[in-house]
């Protein structure tokens, strides 16, 4: 039997349903779904993504079935609405949309009205009586088809605002302006009659090819279109952001086209089941009377509120569905629920009115803020809608990590005039310089530079300059407009429809009212409110939300490997503790020689780094001593008996050495040599690979009294905090080992200093570890025999990528685009853990670690333990902790309790 390449849907039935979203796109398999649940969807098909993938691999070619499919499939939509395609007296039209796996909203291409041409439209208009529609129908078609199929599709680059899409709408814009109308609805029938002559004239004298005039080949066009526009510019940048392979290929929706525009009975609209901005449960939508979709998302008219209850400020004038349609209105809410009921989630739906009768065009996950998110999950829990696994689910690492972004500082902001208003279509703050253009954002965000992308409409093509920018603000469109979608979806700070901005792209310039603005110039945005402001206001820390607390909770019933900080100052390990840290994962010692306070203990270390002699040495290695004590003791005591992983020294040496000319002198004084000798052991400490030099355990092997001095102090911190009757709870942490060899040796002046301080504070025993860093391959492939005198292991994942791979963690990113542009690797490793390298390294270095020692503890402190798909590879490893900077800490302990629902481990690894 032939492949099945297309699938029906229709009559109240289906082929297809919800969960075959990989063959039918997410698009495909919804609209099936609605068909199952009997809610009423036009009748239509899906030719499957595999269409897609077989295109791509033969030259743009269609599997030879597929034509037959098509035409038995559109014969099954014509019987199920009582119509024909092409036909000259009863005519059927369809719109042909794509419909990837995952939604990518606007980043392909639709054309709608398919069919119309000179054999169907007296026909149309005689059925409908209504010639007007059908000319806007027809011109409508026009506009879409040639920008989609004919230039788009067909490769052709116009210039910026040469593209014939706006062309054509410059001609409507000049009519409508030369007669005197306010709106698209004002023109008449004999207006569109003569623009769509006009249009297809210009289409020929553009795009050098006549307007197709056949209903097929107008069909076959907007299908090519539609694969085509797969991997067209805007397309694949959505996808390397959003890491949507390029092998999934979109699936082509046609169905049978309702009309939103014949006449006040007819109306679009796009909804969603709650508020994606605030997950508040309410019915949240936006609607146009006499119109097609497209209006409602291009932000070309300001959209109806759906019902009383959600009006705001910018349409609180206009009449709501509820009110204008109460009986459409009334079935609409019905579906709501009864979709709810179904899907268990928030859904995005669009739906036409077609002379007072409804169609839904679609349904899909929609997307939400991050406070949305949270909201909703709890609120669904509550109403047992979902399970506590599946409301932990709901919140994305990266909305979590949203909720803790900044927000314009409430009394800055309280102070500041309000400069515009607009729609608040993403969350949070920003502030930067503007920029006009996609491109700007993209190049000016490179420089470093935080901006703002301001533009006249929401328009999907510049979805990598909103990406790059901190904030978007445009003049024109709604809540559901694309641009307004993909911000929130992003969580990123975002406000459309502000109708006060006027923007002159060619000559760099915005007005508001009096003020102008030109690029660079800094702009404020509160995209919670919709609130512009000129210049910079202060940033603050998102408001804690108490919901958050107790989605934390839910969160940690579930995780079964602990959340540590890494950390070296007792304000880091306080905040971190705050965020429900459980521990320090990696205390750097050689925090204490930079910032604040540190100016008489780097003076100390600098004399230790530069002493020649072992008498030297000591000397300033007894004058070190305690504020290295000082400094540990007081981050033990802020954790309270929570694990504390203290690091020794790990410092590349000569960036110690001090470069001003009076600071050297004053270290050779201090240390009573001459200058010129001082120059000399300088110059001597100098390395041509200092990252691979005399570093972290090296220098305890060549002066054993570095480390003795830093373990006494460890020990000595933890013997007076115990003789205080406080809680400690150490790990002494040997970082860049690489051979059992050099632990040995390290272990032999632990355990001797260690006998000291129990002696001198007159304990019995200290609640102490002693482990080492994993962190270089070999100590990964020597790990069996590491653990015989290691207690646990640390995964540095930061060196062990660096020296994995060979390459520098300094100097990568000069040549990581070219990595990544290439597809020669995914994604950073140094960002995400490598799984297929260096994660194999770390599987057996734990397996070889636990045959040796099977209570080995096992944790990560590179800065992948705070990235959610390298704590989901711990987990699955089995480690007993992730490391993470205390702002991630939340973020790592969702992404813990998620892969630990994911993935269940029979035995929970121990803590
Ligand atoms: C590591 O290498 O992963 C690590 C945590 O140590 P550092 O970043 O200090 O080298
Ligand atoms: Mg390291």
């Amino acid at each position: 039997m032939a492949k099945k390449y297309v699938y029906l849907f229709g009559g109240k039935k289906a082929d297809g349903k919800a969960d075959m979203k990989e063959l039918l796109g997410g698009k495909g398999a919804n609209l099936a779904e609605m068909c199952n649940l009997k809610i009423p969807v036009p009748a239509g098909f899906t030719i499957t993504t595999e269409v897609c993938t077989y295109y791509y691999k033969n030259n743009k070619k269609y599997p030879t079935e597929l034509k037959k499919q098509v035409e038995t499939a559109l014969a099954e939509v014509e019987k199920i609405m009582g119509m024909k395609f092409g036909d000259a007296k009863n005519p059927l039209l369809v719109s042909v949309r794509s419909g990837a796996r995952s939604s990518m909203p606007g980043m392909m291409e639709t054309v709608l009205n398919v069919g119309l041409c000179s054999k169907t439209i007296p026909g149309l208009i005689k059925k409908t009586n209504n010639p007007r529609f059908v000319y806007d129908a027809y011109r409508r078609l026009i506009m879409m088809y040639s920008d989609v199929v004919m230039e788009k599709a067909a490769g052709i680059e116009p210039e910026e605002g040469q593209g014939i899409r706006t062309q054509l709408d410059k001609m409507l814009e000049e009519v409508k302006h030369k007669k005197g109308y306010k709106s698209d609805a004002d023109l008449t029938t004999e207006d569109l009659m003569d623009l769509c002559e006009k249009f297809k004239k210009k289409v020929k004298d553009v795009l050098k090819k006549e307007f197709p005039d056949d209903a097929k080949e107008q069909l076959w066009g907007g299908i090519g279109a539609v694969f085509a526009s797969w991997n067209g510019k805007r397309a694949v940048s959505y996808r390397r952001i959003e890491g949507i392979p390029d092998d999934w290929g979109t699936a082509v929706n046609v169905q049978a086209m309702v009309f939103g525009n014949m006449g006040d009975t007819s109306a679009t609209g796009v909804a969603f089941t709650r508020n994606p901005a605030t997950g508040e449960n309410v019915f949240y939508g936006e609607w146009l009377p006499n119109a097609q979709g497209e209006d409602v998302v291009a932000g070309i008219r300001t959209p109806n509120p759906l019902n009383e209850a959600t009006k705001n400020e910018h349409n609180k004038h206009l009449p709501s569905l509820e009110k204008a349609m109460p009986s459409v209105y009334k079935e609409l809410l019905k579906i709501r629920t009864t979709l709810e009921k179904h899907y268990k989630d928030m859904q995005d739906i669009e739906f036409t009115i077609q002379e007072g009768r409804l169609w839904m065009l679609q349904c899909r996950v929609g997307k939400r803020t991050g406070t949305a998110a949270l909201n909703m999950a709890m609120d669904m829990l509550k109403e047992k809608l979902i399970t506590e696994s599946q409301a932990v689910l709901r919140v994305s690492p990266a909305q979590l990590d949203e909720l803790l972004h900044p927000i314009v500082d409430p009394a800055a902001e309280k102070n500041a005039t309000i400069l515009a208003k607009g729609l608040p279509a993403g969350p949070g703050g920003a502030c930067g310089e503007i920029v006009f253009t996609a491109n700007d954002a993209v190049l000016e965000a490179k420089k470093g530079k935080k901006v703002i992308l301001v533009r006249e409409e929401t328009n999907p093509e510049d979805v990598e300059g909103m990406r790059a920018a901190v904030g978007i603000l445009t003049a024109r469109g709604g809540m559901t407009s694309h641009a307004a979608l993909v911000a929130r979806g992003w969580g990123k700070c975002c406000i459309v429809g502000c109708g006060a901005i006027k923007i002159d792209v060619k000559k760099g310039v915005m007005e508001i009212g009096e003020k102008s603005f030109k690029k660079g110039d800094f702009l404020t945005l509160n995209g919670t409110k919709g609130y512009v402001y000129e210049g910079k206001l202060k940033m603050a820390d998102s408001s804690e939300n108490p919901r958050f607390v107790n989605f934390m909770k839910l969160v940690d019933k579930f995780r079964t490997l602990n959340v540590r900080t890494n950390a070296d100052t007792p304000e880091d390990a306080s905040k971190a503790l705050e965020f429900g840290a459980e521990g320090i994962g990696l205390f750097r010692t050689e925090h204490m020689f930079y910032g604040k306070n540190s100016e008489e203990p780097l003076f100390r270390l600098r004399k230790m780094i530069i002493s020649k002699t072992k008498e030297e040495r000591i000397k300033a290695l007894n004058e070190l001593f305690p504020y290295v004590k000082k400094d540990i003791k007081n981050t033990l005591a802020v954790m309270k008996g929570l694990p504390v992983t203290i690091r020794l020294l790990d410092p590349p040496l000569h960036e110690f050495v001090p470069n001003k000319e009076d600071e050297r002198k004053k270290l050779a004084k201090s240390l009573g040599i001459s200058f010129e000798e001082f120059e000399k052991r300088a110059e001597a400490l100098h390395e041509i690979n200092p990252m691979m030099g005399h570093r972290g355990v090296r220098l305890g092997i060549s002066y054993p009294e570095i480390t003795e001095m830093q373990i006494r102090a460890i020990l000595e911190a933890a013997a007076e905090l115990i003789n205080e009757k406080k809680k400690v709870a150490v790990e002494v942490m040997i970082p860049v080992v690489c051979t059992k060899a050099e632990l040995d040796h390290q272990k032999l002046i632990f355990d001797a200093v260690y006998a000291e301080v129990l002696k001198k504070y007159k304990l019995k025993k200290l609640d102490v570890l002693f482990g080492t860093m994993i962190e270089i391959p070999r100590a990964a492939l020597t790990a069996g025999k590491l653990a015989e005198t290691a207690e646990f292991f640390s995964f540095g994942t930061n060196d062990l990528t660096q020296m994995g791979f060979g390459f520098s963690r300094d100097d990568f990113g000069s040549f990581l685009p070219d990595y990544l542009d290439n597809k020669i690797l995914p994604k950073d490793p140094f960002q995400t853990l490598d799984q297929e390298g260096i994660g194999e390294l770390i599987q057996f270095g734990i397996e070889r670690g636990r045959k040796t020692r099977q209570n080995l503890k096992v944790g990560i402190c590179g800065e992948h333990g705070g990235d959610p798909a390298s704590v989901e590879f711990c987990h699955k490893a089995g480690f007993n902790y992730v490391s993470c900077s205390p702002y991630r800490v939340p973020v790592a302990r969702l992404a813990a309790a998620q892969a630990a629902i994911k993935f269940p481990i029979k035995k929970a690894a121990k803590k």
